[in-house]
């Protein structure tokens, strides 16, 4: 049995989208080769960075599992998730490649780092203490993520007192530094400084880090257990810092791993303009339920928010906000049927909204795109971008809202 209300992922593009980052980052981005980024090593190759793929909140509501199985066979060298159950339940799908667990952990329940083979990410002194004690007791030496703040003020050791702050982690027997990363506040707005400020401090703390790292281990032997398959020399240790709107915006922040969410879904982060060739992964669809008249005078749903001053068609789609689409879009919104453009009127409610379709043929069981395409114009398509900006919000929401009772299709093609 299948809902009407039914969300299609579509792995092929998921796998068309992550090649074309690659291709992007091989290419040296916007300015192209001049900029290049250059590798760790002073005189090796420059290699495009390696790409960390961002699976967090159930792949930013596409479903964690089949996205990250697809972007495993893709090629993808990491995943991310945001804590240890989104790590065991990736494990648990038959995820081999590394997991970097964003979250901080320090009040978590850390026995699935060890059982399912994560790399936390270490973003507060507590959570060095907890991480370290749990590692000494399931006596291993695990690999971590160390994450700098450097601006945004949530998570991460801040980057003006790393001295102080580091020596006690770097010491800790049981855990292995395998990449320092920071987290930009304002890569999708342009004109902040605060986004180039965030990269010179990176880099000055990230330097600090290395200096500790290298007298604390002068004959770092971490490269044979490094999970990451970060080159450690024992003089540099791998940088991550980019989000998908600081990956487009400026190559000097790519350093040697990229951790791209949004963009693999083939959605551009407003209001950056991208020219890599992208598809959206994600469309819903739904069908019409029921079509009604409406008489001059007469209203629609919760609160009459709309009233007919003409004979008016409305349509009935079953999907409201306990599938995830927000009630601003009332009056606000549109869904395609019949290939046009329909406005969503009245009150969305939890199961279902209403749009007008007045002077159009439509039927019961007739298609309803709420994202998605019907029709090759460019304006039969209405994406997670465009939603966003009607309601006033941001397409990752939109996508990570897509409720739990809307059922997943993947196609592979
Ligand atoms: C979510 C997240 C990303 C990906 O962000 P997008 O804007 O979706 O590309 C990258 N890094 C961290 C730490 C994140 O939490």
């Amino acid at each position: 049995m299948v809902r009407s209300t039914v969300a299609h992922v579509d792995l092929a593009a998921l796998q068309a989208n992550f090649r074309a980052i690659q291709a992007f980052l091989a290419e040296g981005g916007p300015e192209g080769p001049p900029l290049r980024v250059r590798r760790a090593e002073p005189s090796g190759p420059a290699a495009p960075p390696r790409i960390i793929a961002v699976v967090k909140a159930n792949a930013y509501g596409h479903g964690a599992e089949r996205v990250a199985l697809a972007l495993e066979e893709a090629g993808a060298d990491l995943l991310a998730c945001a804590d240890i159950e989104e790590g065991v339940a990736l494990r648990r799908a038959g995820v081999r490649v590394p997991v970097l667990v964003f979250g901080a952990l320090s009040v978590s329940d850390l026995d699935g780092l060890f059982e399912y083979a994560l790399t936390p990410t270490i973003s507060t002194p507590a959570a060095a203490r907890a991480v370290q004690e749990a590692a000494a007791k399931h006596r291993v030496r695990l690999g971590y993520h160390l994450k700098i703040d450097t601006g945004m003020n949530r998570l991460g050791f801040r980057h003006d007192n790393l001295r102080r702050t580091l020596p006690d982690l770097l010491g800790s027997a049981n855990l292995r530094l395998e990449a320092i990363y920071t987290h930009f506040s304002t890569a999708d707005m342009p004109d902040s400084p605060l986004f180039h400020d965030q990269r010179i401090r990176f880099e000055m703390a990230a330097s600090v880090v290395d200096e500790l790292a290298a007298r604390q281990a002068p004959d770092v032997g971490l490269q044979e257990q490094d999970t990451t398959g970060g080159r450690v020399g024992g003089r540099r240790l791998p940088r991550h810092a980019c989000n998908s709107a600081a990956l487009l915006r400026d190559s000097r922040v790519w350093y040697d791993m990229v951790r791209p969410g949004l963009l693999l879904y083939g959605i551009v982060p407003p209001p950056i303009a991208s020219t890599i060739p992208l598809q959206p992964v994600m469309s819903l669809t739904s069908r019409v339920v029921a079509v009604k008249g409406l008489r001059p005078g007469e209203g629609v749903g919760y609160g009459r928010t709309y009233q007919a001053e003409t004979p008016r068609s409305i349509a009935v789609v079953p999907a409201g906000y306990a599938d995830g689409l927000d009630t601003r879009l009332g009056g606000r919104g549109q869904v395609l049927i019949r290939g046009r453009r329909v406005p969503i009127v009245g009150a969305v409610s939890m199961d279902m909204l209403t749009v007008d379709v007045t002077g159009l043929d439509v039927e019961p069981g007739d298609q309803v795109v709420i994202i998605g395409r019907q029709g090759t114009e460019s304006w039969q398509q209405i994406d997670a971008r465009e939603m966003a900006a009607a309601i006033g919000t941001i397409p990752w929401e939109i996508v990570c809202r897509i409720g739990a009772r809307i059922e997943r299709q993947y196609s592979a093609k």
